[in-house]
């Protein structure tokens, strides 16, 4: 999807702002691996979200996965909280134990009709 130029900047600024604040909070390592997993990504404005919640695009039928734990899903969206999606179906995974129990809202709705959806297995 191409995105218009103010978006591109927008979007291009949050994914700086998140390299940054990851390379100080969980080091150079981590940014330089949540990088490759943005630009795996061709939908640049959704990639930063799901990089984040740990999924590398497969540029396969609209399929990520977790390089850590090796949960596969297909046609998730940024709004279906693909990190909570995450924790739910590997909890211990080390990309995602790190999410707060701050989510405890989110966590309590009632996510299986997307997981059923999405998730294809390891
Ligand atoms: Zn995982």
């Amino acid at each position: 999807m191409a995105l218009d130029l103010l978006t591109f900047l927008q979007v291009s600024e949050e994914i700086n702002w998140a390299i940054a604040h990851y390379a100080n909070l969980r080091g150079e390592a981590y940014a330089s691996d949540l990088l490759e997993r943005v630009e795996s990504f061709e939908n640049l404005e959704d990639a930063l979200c799901f990089a984040l919640a740990g999924f590398t695009a497969t540029r396969y039928l609209d399929t990520m996965y977790c390089e850590n734990c090796f949960i596969h899903l297909k046609g998730i969206e940024a709004c279906d909280y693909p990190d909570i999606i995450h924790k739910i179906i590997t909890p211990d995974c080390s990309m995602v134990n790190h999410i707060l129990l701050t989510e405890e809202m989110v966590l309590d709705q009632d996510h299986s009709e997307i997981i059923n959806s999405c998730y294809i297995g390891k």
